[in-house]
């Protein structure tokens, strides 16, 4: 299922959720984090048929407000991918 990053407008991909997890899910949609290559966080809003019905950018802990060393520690966790 192809998602984009409701920020840059960037593929989210290599999402791993667990069947489980939405089929034993309390509430619907599941709400999923994900970070989209940029390094944007992002919660995906998944329902039972595993569709993502939104996406929504979460925080701001990417955004220029924020200190170098936040990006720089989001930078070596993607480089980590
Ligand atoms: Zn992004």
């Amino acid at each position: 299922m192809p998602v984009r990053c409701p920020v840059c407008n960037e593929l989210i991909t290599g999402l791993a959720v667990e069947e489980r997890v939405i089929l034993e899910a309390k509430r619907i949609p599941v709400i999923v984090p994900a970070r989209c290559k940029n390094g944007h966080s992002v919660v995906l809003f998944v329902d039972r048929n595993f569709m993502v019905r939104d996406v929504e950018a979460a925080g701001e802990a990417i955004q220029e407000s924020e200190s170098g060393s936040a990006i720089d520690k989001a930078q070596k966790w993607i480089d980590s991918l």
